[in-house]
């Protein structure tokens, strides 16, 4: 039978198991199955051929009872409203897990950015945050990257909201350039985040990340830093898949020669001993699985014959339903994306409080406070894991909703 797919569905099924899980008033889930805001907006933008084009986006603001909302805005072709309300609710569970004082936001553009120039690229991500500009801002709403948006996007932007303002406003956005605000290490903090959370659930199953072999789906900027940061740490990458192929050596990949192919073929297929197919990739002998491409990447065929040890999700919601059962029967541990893939809007926070203070850290501070709170956070889920004797998956949720529905209690909302 056709699994549904509409991820809304699925976190709004999450929610619901968790509220279940923690003997929550049934209010609580009424209140965090919709976002307290959504905005729609359309808004035109001149193409280079003379021609206007007109675009649409949505903002979704889940829930604000930890803080100001916060969370990327993905450009993508086939962004849909419930998708975006969906991220915006894994955004508040994450910045929960995490113990930031944020809630969880989301924004989608429908565009295809492979087919704007920059100058109509820079034009829509100005009309974007021009139709935004009412519902966001430092202290109510923090947008910043995700899917094909850069940091270049996110300076202009800033660019954009200051001149409606007047006056700058760093702490608007966060994943910015650093010579206009952006935090040294926010880059690859979301790779950072999870190559953290992965050392410390491979000590718990009795192995090192040192020698352990690696597949990483996804070659964009999380699973880029991804490959990176797992070979520094003394891995071995034996297979990166990006949307055209699947590079594969069972002996390791050269990261940098990798990426130096990628520029100029534009794909990692064709490059190593082999090009595999999406199936055979994950049904590879690895120790550690990390799907850094996007939604419902691992269906109930792919996870019957998954055989790493550990799956640390860098995407948002990579893992459907009834594939993440067959894998928890199976008995391979998977750190969830609210929690692994958490480093990016961490040191998205760490960008802000740097912006809010106006006094910048030195990268080795960055990279030290990430692995306190990703540390912290793993450290958590672990104990709730083992306490109610659930996935992790349930335990980051429980641990997460729990502080959503004391602050939402606290405030009087129910
Ligand atoms: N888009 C990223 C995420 O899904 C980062 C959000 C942020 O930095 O606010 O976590």
């Amino acid at each position: 039978m056709e699994e549904k797919l509409n991820v809304l569905d699925i976190v709004r099924d999450q929610i619901k198991t968790v509220c279940g899980k923690l003997g929550l008033e049934p209010v609580v889930y009424e209140l965090l199955k919709e976002p307290v805001r959504f905005h729609e907006v359309t808004f035109p933008v001149r193409m280079d051929d003379g021609s206007i084009r007109v675009f649409k986006g949505y903002r979704s603001q889940h829930n604000d009872a930890m803080g100001p909302t916060k969370g990327g805005i993905r450009f993508h072709p086939d962004v849909y409203a419930d998708e975006v309300k969906a991220l915006s609710m894994w955004m508040t569970f994450k910045c929960a897990t995490l113990g930031l004082p944020y809630g969880g936001a989301k924004g989608g553009l429908i565009v295809n950015t492979k087919e704007l120039s920059q100058g109509e690229l820079e034009r829509v991500s100005r009309g974007f945050i021009r139709a935004l500009a009412p519902y966001v801002g430092p202290e109510k709403d923090i947008p910043a990257p995700d899917m094909y948006t850069t940091p270049q996007i996110m300076a202009w932007m800033m660019d954009e909201y200051d001149k409606i303002k007047g006056y700058p406003n760093p702490g608007m956005i966060t994943g910015k350039p650093i010579a206009v605000g952006g935090s040294l290490g926010r880059s690859s903090a979301t790779s950072r985040g999870c190559l953290f959370v992965a050392r410390e659930a491979a000590r718990k199953l009795g192995f090192d990340v040192k020698g352990a072999r690696v597949v990483i789906q996804g070659f964009g900027n999380v699973g880029g830093f991804a490959a990176e940061l797992f070979a520094e740490a003394g891995t071995k990458v034996i297979a990166i898949a990006d949307t055209k192929g699947c590079a594969y050596d069972a002996d390791g990949l050269d990261i940098k020669a990798l990426e130096a192919y990628k520029k100029e073929h534009g794909s990692v297929a064709g490059f190593g001993a082999a090009n595999l197919s999406k199936e055979e990739m994950f049904a590879l002998e690895c120790d550690i699985l990390v799907p850094a491409a996007m939604e419902n990447q691992i269906t109930p065929e792919i996870a019957k014959n998954i055989k790493a040890k550990l799956i640390a999700e860098a995407a948002n919601g990579p893992t459907t339903p009834e594939a993440d059962k067959i894998i928890n029967e199976r008995g391979i541990l998977v750190l969830p994306d609210i929690l692994a893939n958490a480093g990016g809007v961490t040191v998205s926070y760490f960008e802000w409080v740097q912006n809010l203070q106006n006094y910048y850290w030195t990268e080795e501070e960055v990279n030290a406070k990430l692995e306190v709170k990703m540390v912290q956070a793993f450290n958590d889920v672990w104990a709730m894991h083992e306490k109610y004797n659930v996935s992790m998956r349930d335990a980051a949720y429980m641990t997460a909703i729990d502080k959503v529905a004391r602050a939402m209690k606290l405030r009087g909302w129910y």
